[in-house]
């Protein structure tokens, strides 16, 4: 018997052929039908077929329209690799990442298209340019699936190439273990370019079902959203949720449909997870951890009566794969240290550059995440931070240092500090510098360069850096003087 198989691309297909009628997605006030679907992204395959050449890597403009959708579709199709650009960042950015891995090409409305030429691209398609003719074999090229750029600390973004292995390896675990049906409605609310939403896109076309795209702003409208497209499978990073209770919007009841909702991207608190349940009395809730670097997610915890903890925990590692605490050289089954992952899921490195979180031991290739946590006698991990300055705000990655790399060149002899700082519930960065400056030209330096998430709300003048004992930055003394001074 022929084996199935999870490939993107693969489960998509089936749909197609099983279900041709349905609605594979309803974005910009309309539904688009698996066969509709289709069609549309066989013409960018031959789009790509036709212009790309040798290229493996085409750009994806992420605007909340079908030509994104279809045109990841249509990238995957052609045996290539798909890099999403999302709409919002600034095209110095896009170039910075489009130069690392080599794009030329890409998918993207004709209003960006000047900026994206200055952005390095010489070949660009919309809906109006496609060929007609969409005949044409599934090409299998590229074993790459994506390449997603996460913050980095030297001050440019740093590439994540993804395989297309390690994402039929993620599709195989869900789609397996959680039911979905050709009935159910999904969410999309992350950016294509931000992993989680290769969940939202693969997983629900491999069950036939509809993925519903809210428009770009739409995250305090999210309630009435998932009532109005009758959404059943609901996955979000938490803080969306917590904004929803903070506007006294998850009532009790509020998402009676809801029947499957993942949560991923940063720590669940337990009441939150509590108060969601109560929300959707009908859903499972699970809590997904995982590094872009791992695909997705790769440990789960479903939400139980049991769970006593004030964070839910990050639970075990999907089946395959390995979990173990890192202390020293030493890599333990319990206890508390950096967790090391291995398996299936885990990816080859980075882009152009070598990394020590990519190791070897024991005859296997481990990927050091960062994350400090706590394995119980049981194999369930539970998250107590991170090893390094890493932050996460509002789910989204960001290395501090890349915000302190950036301005480093405007500084002369100084140098900035960049920190977390809690403020009314939420997290937001505070960047210290030791010369005396007019901070508008820095804050404009850092819109050019960097998203609107990572910028700073202040930019606080010091003599100079507090040290600790041992002539360590003190970074402690740092946030607290941005949280009280
Ligand atoms: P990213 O590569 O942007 O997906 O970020 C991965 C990082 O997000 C992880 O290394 C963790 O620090 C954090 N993270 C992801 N999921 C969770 C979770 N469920 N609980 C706690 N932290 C998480």
């Amino acid at each position: 018997m022929k084996e199935t198989s999870f490939d993107p691309i693969d489960l998509f297909l089936r749909s197609v052929r099983e279900m041709p009628e349905r609605p594979a997605v309803h974005v910009d006030g309309r539904s688009w039908t698996y066969a509709e679907l289709d069609h549309l992204s066989q013409r960018i395959a031959a789009w790509c077929d036709a212009v790309c050449g040798d290229e493996q890597r085409v750009a994806v403009h992420g605007a909340r329209t079908v030509l994104a959708y279809a045109g990841i579709l249509g990238v995957l199709r052609s045996g290539r690799a798909y890099v999403p650009l999302h709409p919002d960042h600034p095209p110095l950015r896009w170039r910075s990442m489009l130069t690392r891995a080599s794009v030329r090409t890409a998918i993207a409305p004709a209003q960006v298209h000047a900026q994206l030429r200055e952005a390095g691209i010489d070949l660009l398609v919309d809906l109006d340019g496609l060929p007609s003719a969409a005949a044409r074999s599934n090409v299998r090229g590229s074993r790459e699936a994506y390449v997603m750029f996460t913050s980095g600390s030297t001050g440019e973004p740093k590439g994540v190439p993804v395989g297309r292995e390690q994402v039929a390896a993620y599709l195989q675990h869900v789609c397996t273990t959680y039911a979905f049906s050709p009935e159910d409605r999904f969410t999309q609310f992350f950016a294509l370019s931000f992993d989680l939403s290769v969940h939202d896109l693969f997983v629900c076309w491999g069950a036939g079902a509809c993925l519903c795209v809210p428009p770009a702003d739409g995250a305090l409208q999210a309630m009435s959203f998932a009532n109005e497209q009758a959404i059943t499978v609901w996955f979000s990073v938490p803080s969306q949720v917590a904004l929803l209770q903070r506007m006294r919007l998850l009532r009790p009841g509020a998402l009676p449909k809801v029947r499957q909702a993942f949560f991923c991207g940063e720590p669940l608190p337990l009441d939150l997870a509590r108060a969601f349940c109560e929300a959707a009395p009908h859903a499972q809730v699970v809590n997904l951890y995982g590094p872009t670097e791992t695909t997705i997610a790769i440990t789960e915890q479903v939400v139980g009566p049991e769970l006593t903890e004030r964070v839910v925990p990050l639970g075990r590692p999907f089946p395959g794969h390995w979990a173990r605490v890192r202390t020293g050289e030493a890599l333990a089954t319990s206890g508390e240290g950096e967790l090391v992952l291995s398996g299936p899921q885990v990816n080859a490195g980075y882009l152009g550059q070598s990394s020590a979180s990519f190791f070897e031991a024991g005859g296997q290739r481990w990927y050091a995440t960062g994350d400090r946590v706590r394995m119980d006698p049981e194999g369930v991990l539970h998250f107590l931070g991170r090893v390094d300055e890493q932050v996460k705000l509002a789910g989204h990655r960001v290395e501090p240092g890349e915000i302190d790399a950036v301005l480093k060149p405007m500084l002369g002899d100084g140098t900035a500090v960049t920190v977390p700082v809690l403020r009314a519930g939420a997290t937001e960065l505070a960047t210290f510098i030791d010369v005396e400056m007019d901070p508008i030209p820095l804050f404009a330096a850092l819109r050019e360069r960097l998203p609107a998430y990572m910028l700073p709300s202040r930019i606080i003048v010091v003599d100079r850096f507090p040290h600790g004992t041992h002539g360590k930055l003190d970074r402690k003394a740092l946030i607290e003087r941005a949280t009280h001074g």
